[in-house]
């Protein structure tokens, strides 16, 4: 077998078995094509994406315009690292503070990066601006949280799996119950080493969990009067995957058509990542307002590859795509639709409890146990019929298809998934 030969799907499947470490436990499907809203596996069937790269692929696969200026700034300046200026990077820092209006922005790589960088900036805006002792802070984070895989992160999360054997842990993290206000507010209270609550405005990893109304606005109070800052990891629900350019936006946003001029919740500090790509390029960003981020100082923090001149070609285009294309309003709109469809089929099912989320960021509760196959076995069968989605937990399934998405698919998407949902009752 020549390295370049087209391998079959069990091949390819074989060689990551066997060469790659087995961190994850893919359904077995091998793709090397993808356009819009599908993708091909080897053997040339075609499929509805309804992961999106964990809603990285929000724009859909290899959208010319993210592909354009990824070949463009590619054959003509890649990496400088910071060490010097590029001519583009600046240009994408003014673009991406305007759209989501912040003062500032810092570009990291990867989701778990921006992460670490927010934590990292809470905790000196703490010691800096607001006086907690050095070493004293503390961060609230919230149960069946998942933010990413460092050694930090892994920390506060309480996934066993996530977790276990990676000892000893980073200290500094208050972990309370999500969607519970009392809790944040006795958290708060009685306590003046607190410098930040990070939350994730619906619980994506755990199984779309959308958290109460008014929920996250009352949290953003309860910070306020503690003088704690409000971090939104919207690594996943942002950039119009709820309807919204933010879910933190309620109903508003500057992009969004819908918009009414006042956030449900502004939060202090952003984290950013997938979908600011479209999926075409690792790209991810912190943005705060000047008195936050002004206490990073240079040497404080960094990346070699973080705002790099295709990252920030990129991610322009990718934030383009979102405004022209009007996805968030597309978002809105088929995700009241894919709820409504599939709710009338729950109402006789006995497979499904369930649908719920918010946009197009949806999950169907199945009906079994944490521990059962059904939910696998129930992707396997949509894989069959067509259509590619995971299990977030033994037993709920997550649909997030590419937001360019248009009804006529999503109607053809309802069809497959009932039809496939029937194989079970
Ligand atoms: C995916 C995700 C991350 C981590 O992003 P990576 O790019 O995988 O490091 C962090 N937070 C949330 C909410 C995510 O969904």
């Amino acid at each position: 077998m020549a390295i370049l030969d087209q391998l079959t799907s069990q091949e390819a499947m074989d060689l990551e078995n066997k060469y790659g470490a087995h961190n994850y436990h893919p359904l077995p499907v091998v793709l090397n094509k993808g356009e819009g809203v599908y993708v091909w596996d080897v053997e040339g069937k075609k499929y509805y994406d309804f992961l999106s790269a964990y809603s990285a692929v929000n724009q859909g696969h290899c959208h010319p315009k993210i592909v354009g200026a990824m070949v463009n700034q590619a054959k003509t300046l890649t990496l400088t690292s910071r060490a010097f200026y590029n001519d583009i990077l600046g240009k994408y820092e003014k673009m991406a503070t305007a759209f989501f209006n912040y003062d500032k922005l810092l570009p990291m790589n990867t989701g778990a990066e921006a992460v670490e960088t927010a934590l990292k900036i809470c905790r000196k805006w703490a010691y800096e601006v607001k006086g907690i002792k050095e070493n004293e802070a503390q961060i609230i984070v919230c149960e069946n949280n998942f933010h990413g895989r460092t050694t930090t992160i892994i920390s506060f999360s309480n996934d066993p799996v996530a977790r276990k054997n990676f000892g000893p842990y980073t200290a500094g993290f208050i972990k309370i119950e999500y969607d519970n206000l009392k809790a944040l507010q006795d958290a708060l209270e009685n306590n003046n080493n607190v410098a930040g609550f990070l939350v994730e405005p619906i619980q994506g990893e755990a199984g779309v969990y959308v958290p109460s109304e008014g929920y996250l606005a009352k949290a953003k109070a309860l910070c306020e009067k503690h003088n704690v800052l409000f971090i939104a990891d919207e690594v996943q629900t942002g950039i119009a995957r709820t309807g919204r350019l933010l879910a933190t936006c309620g109903n508003c946003t500057c992009v969004d058509k819908n918009c009414s001029g006042t956030p449900e919740v502004k939060a202090d500090v952003l984290i950013l990542g997938k979908a600011l790509s479209g999926g075409a390029y690792p790209v991810s960003a912190v943005l705060a307002n000047d008195s936050i981020m002004n206490v990073i100082k240079p040497g404080n923090h960094g990346s070699t590859f973080g705002g790099n001149p295709i990252a920030a070609a990129v991610a322009i285009a990718a934030l383009e795509v979102v405004k022209d294309e009007e996805l968030a309003d597309n978002a809105y709109k088929l995700g009241e639709l894919f709820r409504s469809e599939l709710g009338k089929f729950i109402e006789t099912s006995t497979v499904v409890n369930a649908v719920r989320g918010k946009g197009l960021l949806n999950a169907i509760l199945i009906n079994d146990t944490e521990e059962s196959d059904t939910a696998w076995n129930i992707c396997m069968a949509l894989r069959d019929n067509g259509l590619l989605a995971k299990p977030t937990h033994g037993n709920i399934i997550r649909f997030a298809p590419p937001l360019v998405i248009n009804k006529e698919q999503l109607l053809d998407c309802v069809t497959i998934i009932i039809k496939t949902l029937k194989q079970f009752e």
